[in-house]
Order: C-alpha cells, then structure tokens, then sequence
C-alpha cells in the first residue's frame, strides 16, 4: 500500500485497535497536507513587500516538505486589502500578510506593533518583541480575533516622504492632505493635515492627480518601484514616523492550535527568518535604489530641519500618550514599550549610536 493511501485508510478510521496504529496515528495528522492561503495588502509580487509575503510563504512550504502548501494572494485577488484581517478571523484565509497599524480600528494597541513615531529601531523592534515581553502582549490582542501574530519583515528607518513644498517647519504640516499611516498619522492629524490610509497600490495616483498632497511609503528600493519621484518633487528624510516598522503575518488560531508541535515550530521560525532577511534585502537594496533616485532621477533629497523633528518628537510623545489611555490594554503595552526604549536608548547610546558617530568623523 502506497504511503498516501495507508495514511488516508487511517483518517478514514478504516483499520482499528492494535498498539502498531499509535505511531502511525499521530503522522497521519502530521502528513496530512493543508492547502493555505495567505491574503496581503500588498500587490502581488511587489518588490520587498509582495516578494516578503512570497518568501514566507516559500518557507512555510519547503520546511514543512509541502505539509502546508501556502498559496499566496496579492491585494484585491481574494479580499480587499484592508480587509485581510477580518478574513483569516474568519478563517476565509488562513494566513494575511500586512501591517498591524491598518487594524486600529479593531484595537488602538495593535499599531505599536507596526511603528511608533521616535519609537523603536528596527534591531530594537525585534529585540522588544522576541525578548522585551512585546509577543506576549501581541498574542493577547490578536487572540481575541482568533488571531496568531508573527513578525514578518522589518523595513528598517523608512524615508520621510514624497512631498511638492518645502517642509521649514511645522506650519507646513498644515492644510497638508497626506498618505501616512498608524500613530504618524495622527501626529499630522494633530498639526492640521489631514492623514489618509491608502493601500500601496493607490498611492502614486492619488499623489500623481492631487487626491493627496504627499504621501510616504516605505524606503528608496520601494518608493522607486512605485515612481512616486514621477509625482513629487522633494523626497525627505529620516522617516520619524516608522523607524523600524514591523510588517505582520497572522495565522487563523484554530488552524495554527490545530498543527502538530512541528509545524507550528515551522511557521513560526519561518516568520522568523522572513523577518530578519527582509530586513537585510531592504537594507541592500536601499542602498543602490537612493543611489537611482538621486544620480539618475535627479530627486532633490532633503533632511527634514532639526527644529522641525525635535516639534514633532514632542507632539509624537504626547499623542502617542494620549493613545495609551484609549483602553487598558493600549496603555500596557505603551507602558512595555515605552520602558523598552527607555533602556534600548541607554544601551544604545554607546554602542550603536556612539559607533555611527564614529565612523563619521
Ligand atoms: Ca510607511
């Protein structure tokens, strides 16, 4: 008897009794191949974000040999973008792939997972999540969705924008109608702009027609795979609003509890190196891509003034306060991340920050 027909004798319940059925009960569950799919907010295969979501999905499927065979949905192929969360809830979809700063409306505390504005690093992003006690409160808010999280792929410091005008100081926030996301959103919000959530692929349009004044999305190799230098002027930094912004994944938890222990060691390990290597692709491509911007496109990069971002530090802390007291469980994890960066910021002083120093004298 073939392998595969003794394994679905077995689920059938066919042969009974005997102690040499033990064993082979437990790899029956465990051979069994699932057919996930995995929804994103992104386009399909879009460089780095859609390629992360492909990567992950590559992963789940050649470490688990096929026993979960994931098949990947861009935006609007399956569900509309943001509305990834609320079909792997319902298990329509047994994986998403997106950005936790997308589902405020569900829960205010899950946007500091995805980028707090002067918050975390994306070194220290990972550091609070795997070993600062920030999983452990994630865990706790996806649950109550039906939800496992994982890390998925860190961007690293995003740019600061694409914008038309000259950003001097902080009037010029005002009246602005801009593409930014979670907590720096509602940091413009609080300056008189006007913050509008857009999936990625409505970004360049919008700017390009004047539906939106500015817009950010991610960094150099992203923003130039989207030509938003076609539709903006000036392109400024650092991106004080996402300094390490965790891109998610998020398993349906009745599927994920369901998996043999080696498989869901598999999904989320496999969330593990997706992570920390799509940090290390961006990292690398960043580098070429602003060289592109800048020499053949001729993008006038230009640092936000230092006036300007020491304002928006002190309007960021405030809102980002302001947040925590939304509900109980936004001021807990307000409360983890805050002492997280608190003592990252000591530690990091005089080592990373004290080294970049360094080098650049
Ligand atoms: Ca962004």
């Amino acid at each position: 008897m073939k392998r595969r027909e003794f394994v679905k004798t077995l689920g059938a319940g066919a042969v009974a009794g005997g102690t040499v059925l033990a064993a082979p009960a437990v790899s029956a569950k465990s051979n069994q191949t699932r057919n996930w799919k995995m929804v994103t907010t992104w386009p399909k295969n879009f460089p780095g974000l859609g390629t992360g979501a492909n990567n992950l999905a590559k992963l789940v499927t050649d470490m688990s040999g096929g026993r979960i065979n994931v098949k990947v949905y861009g935006a609007k192929e399956l569900v509309p973008p943001f509305e990834i969360f609320d079909a792997v809830s319902r298990n329509t979809a047994q994986m998403g792939h997106g950005a936790s700063y997308y589902w405020k409306g569900k829960s205010q505390a899950a946007q500091f997972f995805a980028a707090v504005p002067f918050g975390l690093t994306a070194q220290e992003m990972n550091a609070w999540i795997y070993h600062g006690g920030g999983m452990e409160l994630w865990q706790e808010i996806y649950a109550k969705f039906n939800l496992v999280p994982t890390a998925a792929l860190n961007t690293g410091v995003q740019m600061g924008g694409w914008f038309n005008k000259k950003i001097n100081s902080l009037k010029d926030l005002n009246g602005l109608k801009m593409r930014i996301p979670g907590l720096g959103g509602e940091v413009l919000n609080r300056l008189g702009g006007t913050a509008v959530s857009l999936p990625g692929g409505e970004i360049f349009t919008s700017l390009k027609s004047g539906a939106i004044d500015a817009t950010e999305w991610v960094g150099p190799y992203n923003d130039l795979a989207f030509g938003l230098h076609k539709a903006a002027k000036y392109y400024y930094y650092p991106g004080w609003h996402e300094p390490g912004t965790t891109l998610e994944c998020f398993i349906n938890k009745e599927e994920f509890d369901a998996l043999p222990k080696d498989l869901q060691s598999i999904v989320l390990n496999a969330s593990k190196v997706a992570n920390l290597d799509g940090l290390s692709e961006l990292t690398a491509r960043n580098n070429a891509a602003l060289d592109t911007l800048v020499n053949k496109h001729n993008v006038k990069l230009i640092k936000f003034p230092d006036d300007v971002l020491k304002q928006l530090r002190k309007v960021s802390d405030e809102v980002v306060a302001e947040v925590a007291k939304n509900d109980p469980m936004s001021q807990r994890v307000y409360d983890s991340y805050i002492k997280f960066r608190e003592a990252t910021m000591a530690w990091h002083d005089v080592s990373e920050r004290a080294y970049l120093n360094a080098r650049a004298l």
